[in-house]
């Protein structure tokens, strides 16, 4: 297959992350590509393509559970940075239901949970949204305001969820909620389940493919058997979102790896003052600083993908991969914008659709400030949050 490639990352792969590795890549060259401007442009989620997709068997993200095909973390990595090449919506969308519905399931569910909600899910015949951000808590969700109050064998959760990818189409939404001990519990909130009203929040300018909700809770009744027996305090919810952390370095060196064979693509074809652009020294520099930042990027997934194969990838090596390529994606997507000019802005060139994606990458599942002070925390021993 064709692939920037330069420091032969694939010589390190097993023969079963190469076959993936090729599995998702031809899927998006094949059907994602080609449409996913339009989805894009339209705001509209490519709703049949994800059944699609489920028919390659690659949905759960490396986790362990019924159901849930076997992958390496590094497959799964390569999953996720195949599907942002393609498309950062689609990759969000597989994100949300693997990286944080699924995982929230297998991590802290019941048995009973597991083997009801985890099979269709790795399926896709069963959407999973994550709700923990909230409109007055995103990057302090530990803090959360909404509530979850036992009521016989229900318990009543009230309060607001806000950017919830999936949140108004899922069939089971993972609600997070402060209990009566004043510790953080999850929920599985099935759709339909009265009280429970979602609405597409409208004008965004990054993933527009995929639908974010705000959420009301208005007396919403989970039955008691609908919680996560495994969460039993923020802490658990953090198990969680530090597991998919690393996945978001990959995602961001998808949209990097996108941005480049663009740019590289587009610089031999176009010709300025009787040559390629590529013949030009400032944009051979360009290319360069490009393809460096993209190996980089690659190298460092590569070795975040292998410990946590082995069980050793700790959370602030997580949060620092995250910050390290959500910054480089963010600046070899403005490159590669630069190098196609003004067809650097139409959505059919493709750079800038993954420029302003990488827009959300920079900030959801714990913005960059908030990633660095983690690492900062564990380099000095002090932590500066508040
Ligand atoms: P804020 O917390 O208000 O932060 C604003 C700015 O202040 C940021 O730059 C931040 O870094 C900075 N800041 C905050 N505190 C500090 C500090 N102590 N020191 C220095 N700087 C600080 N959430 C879900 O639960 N489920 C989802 O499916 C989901 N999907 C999302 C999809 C998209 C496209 C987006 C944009 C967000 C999504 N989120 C989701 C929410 C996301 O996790 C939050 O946006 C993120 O945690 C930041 O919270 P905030 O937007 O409220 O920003």
């Amino acid at each position: 297959m064709t692939v920037v490639d330069y420091y032969d990352i694939a010589a390190d792969l097993t023969p079963r992350e190469l076959e993936v590795w090729q599995a998702v890549r031809e899927f998006v060259d094949e059907k994602v590509i080609p449409v996913a401007g339009g989805f894009w442009e339209r705001a509209e989620m490519p709703m049949d393509l994800l059944k699609e997709y489920g028919q390659l068997n690659l949905v759960g993200d490396g986790l362990e559970g019924p159901g849930i095909p076997a992958l390496s973390h590094t497959a799964a990595g390569l999953v996720t940075m195949e599907l942002s090449r393609g498309d950062g919506s689609f990759a969000t969308m597989l994100g949300v239901q693997a990286g944080l519905a699924m995982r929230s399931i297998a991590f802290l569910g019941s048995q009973e949970q597991k083997e009801r909600w985890l099979p269709p899910m790795a399926r896709l015949e069963v959407l999973g949204a994550f709700g923990l951000t909230e409109p007055d808590h995103g990057s302090d969700a530990v803090a959360l305001a909404t509530t979850a109050r036992r009521d016989g064998d229900d318990y009543v959760l009230d309060g607001a969820k806000r950017w919830i990818g999936f949140g108004t189409v899922c069939d089971v939404c993972v609600v997070w909620a402060r209990g009566e001990d004043g510790q953080v519990q999850g929920f599985l909130v099935e759709r339909g389940t009265p009280g429970y009203e979602a609405t597409v929040i409208e004008g965004k300018a990054s993933l527009r493919a995929i639908h974010n909700a705000q959420i009301t809770l208005d007396g919403v009744r989970v039955p008691a058997a609908n919680r996560l027996p495994g969460a039993a305090s923020f802490r658990d919810t953090g198990r969680v979102l530090s597991a998919t952390r690393a996945g978001i370095a990959w995602g961001a060196l998808g949209h990097a790896t996108a941005a480049y064979e663009t740019a590289l693509a587009y610089s031999l074809e176009r010709k300025q003052f009787g040559q390629p652009l590529a013949s030009f020294q400032l944009v051979q520099d360009k290319l360069v600083q490009m393809l460096a930042e993209v190996t980089a990027m690659q190298l460092f997934c590569l070795r975040v993908g292998k410990l946590a194969d082995s069980g050793r990838l700790t959370d602030t090596q997580a949060s620092l991969a995250k910050v390290n390529a959500t910054r480089k994606a963010r600046t070899v997507t403005a490159m590669a914008r630069d190098l196609l000019g003004g067809n650097g802005i139409l959505l059919e060139h493709r750079v800038a659709r993954h420029m302003a994606d990488v827009e959300a990458l920079h900030t959801y599942e714990g913005t960059e400030s908030i990633q660095t002070l983690i690492v900062g925390r564990h380099l000095t021993g002090i932590s500066s949050f508040t």
